[in-house]
C-alpha cells in the first residue's frame, strides 16, 4: 500500500513537472543567486555569489567603458545590485542585461579599469553553498614596503604579523557570533602599535582590514618587507565548548601525531603561511649544495621559530591559560620550507564561551598584545641581527681579559650573568681569554 502510493506520487511529479515544462516552453530556473558579497582589499577585489546549486556560467570582458558580463545559466537573482558596489573602488555598479534566454540572468559589473580576472567555482563549504568567485586584480600591483633603514645606515628589526583570516573568510565563529578575523585583527594591530613604538623595530601589517590575503601573497609580502620574523594570529576552535588555553605552532621536522595537530596542520590556510624558499636556493645550480642550503637553511629557521615560540609561552602564560605548555610542531607534510622564522599564535579558544568573551574585551587583548610584544623584545634582545639599529644601541662587544670571570663581567657592565649568559649562549661558565662577547646595555 504505502509502495503504491509512493510509486503514485512520484508519477503525479513527474507530470506535473514535464506539463511545468511545457506550458512555459523553457525549463524552470533550476538555479538562484541568493546573495552576492563583495570584499574590497588593497590589491583587489573578491566577489562572492552564493548560489542555490552548482553554477552554469560564461563570461566575457567589455572595453569602453570596460565591463565583466557573467551569464548564469537556468538561474534566477534575487540579490539586490543597486547597494553592491557602494564602498567598491574598482566596481561603479552591478546591474542586470538582457539574457540569452528567459531562464538564465545576465549580470553585468561597470568597472573603473581594466582588471586581471580570475573566476571560478566553489563547491560548498562549512556554512557556506555553492559559490562563484570572481577576482579583480589590480594590473602590476606593487608591493608597498616599510622603510628599512634608520637614519644612521641601521636597519630595523622587520616583524610582519598576519592577522588571520578575514574578508569572505571570517574563520571561527564563537558561541555568542563573534567572528575571529575580527579578534585576530584586533590583537594585532595592538601589537604593531608596541612595535611601532620601539626604536629599532617596525611593524609591517600583512592585512590591514577586513579583506582576505592569499597565502602565497602573504609570504610574498613579508619577504619583500624583509621580515626577521613572521607572526600569525588566531584563534582557536573546536566542536564542544571544553578546550580552552592559547597555544603556540611551529614548523617541525618530526611528524606530529597528537590530534590536536593534526587538526590544525589539515588547515591548509594557516600551514602555507609557514611556507617558501630563499632566494639563494632558487639561484643555485647545484642540486646536492641546493638541497644542502636548504636544510641548513631550514635547520636555522626552524629553531629560531622555536627558539621565539619558546618566549612567546613564557609571556603568554603569565596573562592567559595554557592550551599547550610547549611550542606545537606542524608536520611536514603540509608544509613548505620557509626562510623567515615564523610561529602561529592561537590567542585562545573562540569556542569556549569564557575565552570568547575574553578575546573581545579590549584590555584581554592589550595584555595579549603585550605578552607577545615582551616576547619579541626579549628574543631580538637575545638574538639581535647584525647592522640593526638594536644592535648599535643595545650590545657592547667585550673582548675577555685574563683574570675575568662571567661574575666580574657582570658586576661591571651591571648585568646579570644569566643575562650574558643567554645574549651569548653560553652554556658553562668557562669563559675564554681573547672570546667576544655582546654585553647588552644596562637599562
Ligand atoms: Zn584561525
Amino acid at each position: 500500500m504505502r509502495l503504491l502510493s509512493y510509486i503514485f506520487s512520484s508519477l503525479l511529479w513527474l507530470f506535473l513537472a514535464v506539463a511545468l515544462l511545457n506550458s512555459n516552453g523553457v525549463a524552470a530556473n533550476s538555479n538562484s543567486i541568493d546573495g552576492i558579497r563583495v570584499w574590497p582589499a588593497p590589491e583587489n577585489t573578491r566577489i562572492v555569489f552564493d548560489l542555490k546549486n552548482k553554477p552554469d556560467y560564461k563570461y566575457f570582458t567589455l572595453s569602453n567603458p570596460n565591463r565583466l558580463v557573467i551569464d548564469f545559466k537556468d538561474t534566477k537573482n534575487s540579490t539586490a545590485l543597486k547597494v553592491l558596489a557602494k564602498n567598491d573602488p574598482r566596481i561603479k555598479l552591478f546591474r542586470t542585461s538582457t539574457a540569452k534566454s528567459k531562464s538564465s540572468t545576465r549580470l553585468v559589473l561597470e568597472l573603473t579599469k581594466s582588471f586581471q580576472l580570475t573566476v571560478f567555482p566553489l563547491a560548498p563549504a562549512g556554512q557556506y553553498g555553492d559559490r562563484l568567485v570572481v577576482d579583480l586584480h589590480d594590473k602590476n600591483e606593487k608591493i608597498q614596503t616599510v622603510k628599512h633603514t634608520t637614519p644612521n645606515g641601521k636597519r630595523d628589526i622587520i616583524i610582519a604579523i598576519v592577522a588571520g583570516h578575514g574578508g569572505y573568510d571570517p574563520g571561527s565563529i564563537g558561541a555568542k557570533g563573534s567572528y575571529e578575523k575580527r579578534v585576530t585583527l584586533a590583537i594585532s594591530k595592538k601589537l604593531a602599535t608596541l612595535i611601532n613604538q620601539r626604536s629599532g623595530f617596525k611593524a609591517v601589517m600583512i592585512r590591514k582590514g577586513d579583506y582576505y590575503v592569499k597565502h602565497s601573497r602573504k609570504t610574498e609580502l613579508a619577504r619583500k618587507n624583509k621580515a626577521d620574523l613572521l607572526i600569525s594570529i588566531h584563534a582557536d576552535a573546536f566542536v564542544s565548548p571544553e578546550p580552552q588555553g592559547a597555544s603556540v605552532l611551529v614548523q617541525s621536522s618530526r611528524r606530529a601525531n597528537s590530534e590536536f595537530t593534526r587538526w590544525i596542520a589539515n588547515r591548509q590556510d594557516e600551514s602555507e603561511l609557514l611556507g617558501g624558499a630563499g632566494e639563494m636556493i632558487k639561484k643555485t645550480k647545484d642540486k646536492n649544495l641546493a638541497f644542502t642550503l636548504a636544510d641548513m637553511k631550514k635547520e636555522h629557521t626552524m629553531s629560531s621559530s622555536y627558539e621565539f615560540a619558546l618566549h612567546v609561552i613564557k609571556q603568554m602564560k603569565k596573562v592567559t591559560k595554557l592550551h599547550k605548555k610547549k611550542p606545537e610542531g606542524l608536520s611536514l607534510a603540509v608544509l613548505k620550507s620557509s626562510d623567515i622564522p615564523s610561529v602561529l599564535i592561537e590567542t585562545g579558544f573562540i569556542s569556549n564561551p569564557t575565552e570568547e568573551k575574553n578575546l573581545n574585551n579590549k584590555k584581554h587583548q592589550q595584555k595579549l598584545a603585550n605578552a607577545i610584544y615582551k616576547a619579541v623584545d626579549n628574543y631580538f634582545v637575545e638574538n639581535t641581527p647584525k647592522g640593526t639599529l638594536l644592535a648599535a644601541i643595545t650590545m657592547k662587544q667585550h673582548k675577555v681579559r685574563s683574570g675575568e670571570s662571567l661574575s666580574v663581567l657582570a658586576q661591571r657592565y651591571k648585568i646579570s650573568v644569566a643575562t650574558i649568559k643567554s645574549v651569548n649562549k653560553l652554556k658553562s661558565n668557562v669563559l675564554r681569554i681573547g672570546q667576544t662577547l655582546k654585553i647588552p646595555r644596562a637599562g
